[in-house]
């Protein structure tokens, strides 16, 4: 049972800008799927970072090559060849051939660098501009990727946002395909094979193919945002690799870097040469630190073995939330690997579901509103899904009391 601390958020409160609703829980150790706060309170972590610490905390390999890396350089810029970059990339891209990759920071600049290159492509297909996003999308929160993302509440009191943006409903073919006939300016359509913000919703495999066979048919370019379920979340590397995909330009960020910053835009070669040099850039970005701290998890998390132990992980993890679906307070439970989702009909069931899984230990979020998003490092122990389940059977149990 976790004690409550006092005053937590004090001087936080005091110092940083109030942008963040925090939780009054500081952590001050992680190990594997557990961190400790400085209460001395240890909860099981199915935040992972928000589906950053694929491998948990202090993995040993990462650790090992973060100070390999710090004993060398930590930065040096992109006016040098970066060989950790090349490395990286050239992993990345194993199984896709002639994509070429461009590092930067955030999930957010790699959809910035999508847009970018989208545009520039454009001016030399027919004068296209435009790019088509989708209803509950979450693309980041820079002024391009916010242009793209749907929900008002990510947008209130930023307007003007960027020209040239359009939007379409989520998992609706006909509605597509009219905006696309109606609309000769569409650059590119921009999709979240699962909506992870949105609270873990799932692009039907006919909508997806429809994007693509779409794109192929008009000259649009296919964009996949996989920030948050690429690396592996998904039991496969790239989480389009379950629907038979071939996307123009795949977005990744979270867990890219092992824990540390870092995002990417791999794009296709019809695509990748139209940012020529000095088009787009980043003084940070493909940093050998983040680059070096993401291939030693990649190495370890796109082994064979491994993805199939995920996919296994994530089989038992729904198996057992299947069981919690004849709830009266539970609408559905959703997932694949180890994203995974449970939704309650109603947001404060939801809200107190979440605040008696952290009484109890249990590191979980609570995604609008009525969503439970689970995500687990992708090396979870079956024993800690296990420990997790009777925490949700017990927060069910007194919810329904
Ligand atoms: C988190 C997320 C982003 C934004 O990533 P940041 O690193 O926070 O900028 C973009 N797209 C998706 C799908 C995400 O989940």
């Amino acid at each position: 049972m976790v004690k409550k601390a006092k005053n937590i958020l004090a001087e936080s409160n005091k110092y940083l800008i109030q942008n963040y609703q925090r939780l009054p829980i500081k952590i001050v150790r992680g190990e594997g799927s557990f961190v400790w706060d400085s209460d001395g309170n240890k909860y099981l972590d199915f935040i992972s970072g928000i589906a950053v610490n694929n491998l948990g905390h202090q993995n040993p390999q990462v650790n090992k090559a973060i100070l390999k890396q710090i004993n060398k350089f930590t930065h040096i810029s992109n006016l040098f060849v970066i060989q950790e970059q090349v490395d990286y990339s050239k992993a990345l891209v194993q199984e896709k051939k002639g994509y070429k990759a461009f590092f930067c920071n955030s999930g957010t600049e790699a959809n910035e660098a999508a847009f970018k290159l989208a545009r520039r492509w454009g001016v030399f297909n027919g004068e296209k501009n435009i790019i088509l996003s989708f209803t509950g999308a979450f693309h980041g929160r820079t002024f391009g990727s916010l242009s793209a993302t749907s929900p008002k509440k990510y947008k209130y009191g930023f307007y003007p946002l960027l020209p040239g943006f359009k939007n379409t409903e989520f998992n609706n073919i006909k509605k597509l395909e009219n905006i696309v006939n109606k609309n000769k300016k569409i650059a590119a359509i921009i999709v979240e094979p699962i909506q992870g913000e949105a609270g873990v919703k799932f692009g039907s495999p006919t909508f997806l193919k429809a994007i693509q066979d779409i794109c192929r048919k008009k000259n649009i370019l296919f964009i996949l945002d996989e920030v948050q379920v690429g690396i592996g979340r998904t039991g496969k590397i790239f989480c389009h690799n379950h629907y038979d995909l071939n996307p123009d330009i795949v977005t990744l960020a979270k867990a890219l870097g092992g824990g540390l910053p870092c995002g990417a835009m791999i794009a296709s070669p019809k695509v990748s040469d139209f940012l020529t040099p000095g088009s787009h850039g980043t003084t940070m970005g493909g940093n050998p630190l983040a680059m070096s701290s993401g291939l030693a998890s990649y190495k370890q998390i796109s082994k064979k073995s491994f993805m199939s132990k995920v996919v296994k992980s994530g089989d038992f993890f729904l198996s057992e939330l299947v069981k919690m679906s004849g709830n009266k307070l539970v609408k559905e439970v959703r997932g694949l690997g180890l994203i995974l989702a449970i939704e309650f009909y109603s947001s404060i069931k939801a809200k107190n579901f979440s605040d008696i899984c952290l009484r109890l230990g249990l590191l979980v979020i609570l995604t609008e509103k009525k969503n439970i998003r689970i995500l687990p490092p992708l090396n979870v122990k079956l024993n800690e899904i296990k420990k997790s389940i009777s925490i949700f059977n017990i927060a069910l149990r007194e919810l329904n009391e």
